[in-house]
């Protein structure tokens, strides 16, 4: 299947292949000796997924390409500042072979230019020149996701003709940039810029910086994410040389060329580019490299300042606990107290990346509210990545609303956020974190509760004889009933009955919470609704004979009463009075929940 992106490329392709301008290098003799029609174009995305066209797996020498992979590697050995003590990050605006180095530090301009990246050469560690230049090879390779070739031939021919290199060389050595053997430092640098590569090579190697330093495919890091953004910060003022300017305006991603004819660009965090053309224009980049990365810049949107919109804001979704409730089942009391002051307690969900406008946004409007919150439920399950400053701006806005009396939770399952996943401890009022949205609804439900609820809360623990199926029978009446009830206890996290099952009793819950969850797919549970003293399960298997829909699992240790099913059955014929007490009691609290159910619908302003 042909897809879009080979399309453009196709398009792009066909666009510059006319292109004949310019010439292959020849001051390296054996570079001469290249066809100069050959022509290729590769795009790798940065989970390493590779676009061709044209001549992509045809090698040629990486050149000047390596200078940012040798740079980064002096970097890693030696430190930043070392380095920089030795090579400065200015553009030169002046030929890459320039002998000479900045008037005033007396340092090459840049690593880009032949002088930074002799320097960086000189930087590499190893004992002997063979084992540091193996690991040059090695690291270019841990970029490419193969072992890279050395040109023989097309080094010896540098070797020979490179005297101008060497004078570069002699001149760092006579600042004590170059520290030891100028002809070694120049050797080193000749051999690195042997390396072949292929244009598909270079993609993988521009996908890898763009991936902050580890290839896609093999997984393998080949920079710290830190010394990628400084070498890519050189790359984008210096890399083209002279012609820097013109190509951050025309197309604006960090990017190197080699007078071997490759160009390679990277989109930080999307993508690299890699061309291959040998002829090249004046400044020493290949001309249909360059035509082709402004080409392809402007149809795939890739100039790194192009900014599509401006970021959107964080939050997906905002809510109190008035507009939607929890599923833990409520009294009335409990339920009117919600409904009065559930607005002191909101819900906001946030999505995508939290960098720093995204939680600038978020932050400022909870911040900002004109009313003042009991609590405030956070829920980043749908948040991917968290900068290190969003993270402190979250916590800087929970302390400054913990300072006015609002308690600040999380649902962050995956502790994005950083903070541990605490189990629910209703004695815990504030710094939650919560696996699940409906816990942290309910916790910001129990704060405006505990405020604002006058009249009895739904207790944690009631009687068999206070419970409300056995509600208006006689003593006489509830002794019989109670003949046939039997306690049962259950510890947390014990499940009671399974979806699937059939009847297998009617539940009473007396002690503690129990909720009815089914396992998604993933494995992930899902609390439907919560069942506290006073309420009860099973009846619609019991009577309609269905099986149970939903898993019931204990929250807490748990107390029920049980009648089975047999007993159930037999008071129809033994005491059919004491029977109709429980139906018409099961029957009215069924309609007072699906009132309080319908009830929240119309917060949502459905059936209004
Ligand atoms: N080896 C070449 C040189 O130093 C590399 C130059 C380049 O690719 N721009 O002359």
């Amino acid at each position: 299947m042909t897809t879009v992106v080979d399309d453009i490329l196709q398009r792009v392709f066909d666009a510059c292949r006319g292109e004949s301008s310019g010439a292959v290098a020849d001051y390296i003799p054996e570079l001469a000796e290249v066809s100069p029609d050959g022509f290729g174009i590769s795009l790798a995305t940065s989970d390493g997924y590779l676009y061709e066209i044209g001549d992509t797996r045809t090698p040629f020498t990486i050149q000047s390409i390596s200078k940012p992979f040798t740079y980064g590697l002096a970097l890693a050995d030696n430190g930043e500042d070392a380095v920089a003590r030795k090579i400065d990050i200015e553009p030169s605006g002046e030929p890459f072979n320039e002998i000479s180095l900045d008037p005033v530090t007396e340092r090459p301009r840049n690593p880009m230019i032949n002088a930074g990246a002799i320097t960086s050469a000189s930087l590499i560690h190893g004992q002997t020149a063979e084992e540091r230049f193996e690991r040059i090879r090695q690291s270019y390779s841990l970029y490419a996701g193969r072992q890279l070739e050395f040109n023989d031939a097309v080094y010896r021919s540098e070797a020979k003709t490179g005297n101008r290199n060497r004078a570069i060389g002699y001149m760092l050595r006579s600042f004590d940039i170059v520290e030891n053997d100028p002809d070694a430092a120049v050797d080193l640098y000749f051999r690195q810029c042997s390396i072949d590569v292929t244009a598909a090579d270079l993609a993988m190697m521009a996908a890898t910086m763009a991936n902050n330093g580890v290839n896609p495919r093999t997984g393998l890091r080949a920079l710290s994410p830190v010394l990628v953004e400084r070498v890519l910060s050189v790359m984008t003022t210096c890399g083209m040389y002279d012609g820097a300017g013109d190509w951050v305006a025309k197309v604006g991603l960090p990017a190197k060329s080699g007078v071997g004819g490759g160009v390679l660009a990277v989109l930080p965090g999307q993508m690299g580019i890699a061309v291959y053309s040998p002829r090249l224009d004046s400044h020493g980049n290949s001309v249909r490299g360059v035509a082709a990365c402004r080409r392809l810049s402007r149809k795939l949107e890739l100039h790194f300042l192009h900014v599509p919109r401006a970021s959107a804001s964080a939050v997906r979704g905002r809510y109190t606990v008035a507009e939607a409730p929890s599923r833990k089942r409520r009294s009335e009391i409990e339920q009117d107290a919600l409904a009065r002051f559930g607005h002191r307690a909101r819900v906001y969900e946030l999505h995508g990346d939290l960098l720093f406008s995204g939680a600038e946004t978020a932050v400022r409007e909870i911040g900002t509210l004109d009313e003042d919150l009991d609590a405030l439920v956070l829920d980043v399950r749908g948040v991917d990545d968290v900068s290190d400053i969003a993270r402190s701006m979250f916590d800087d806005l929970s302390t400054q609303l913990g300072k006015k009396g609002c308690h600040a939770a999380f649902v962050d399952p995956r502790g994005v956020l950083g903070h541990a996943t605490s189990s629910i401890d209703p004695n815990d009022p504030g710094g939650r974190v919560f696996a699940d949205l409906g816990s942290g609804v309910r916790w910001a439900e129990e704060r405006v509760l505990d405020r604002y609820c006058v009249g009895p809360r739904q207790p944690m623990a009631i009687s068999a004889g206070e419970h409300p199926v056995f509600a208006g029978l006689t003593p006489e009446q509830y002794a019989r009933a109670s003949a046939v009830t039997e306690i049962r206890h259950y510890a947390r996290g014990e499940t009671i009955v399974h979806a699937g099952d059939h009847a297998a009793g009617l539940f009473l819950v007396l002690i503690g919470e129990v909720s009815s969850t089914y396992e998604a797919p993933g494995g992930f549970r899902h609390r439907i609704s919560t069942l506290s003293p006073g309420m009860s399960f099973g009846e619609m298997p019991l009577l309609a004979g269905t099986t149970f829909l939903l898993d019931f699992c204990a929250d807490t240790d748990l107390t029920v009463a049980v009648i089975s099913v047999a007993d159930f059955e037999s008071l129809t014929v033994d005491a059919p009075e004491v029977k109709l007490g429980l139906l018409s009691n099961l029957a009215s609290g069924a309609y007072m929940q699906m009132n309080i159910a319908i009830k929240s619908l119309g917060q949502f302003g459905i059936g209004r």
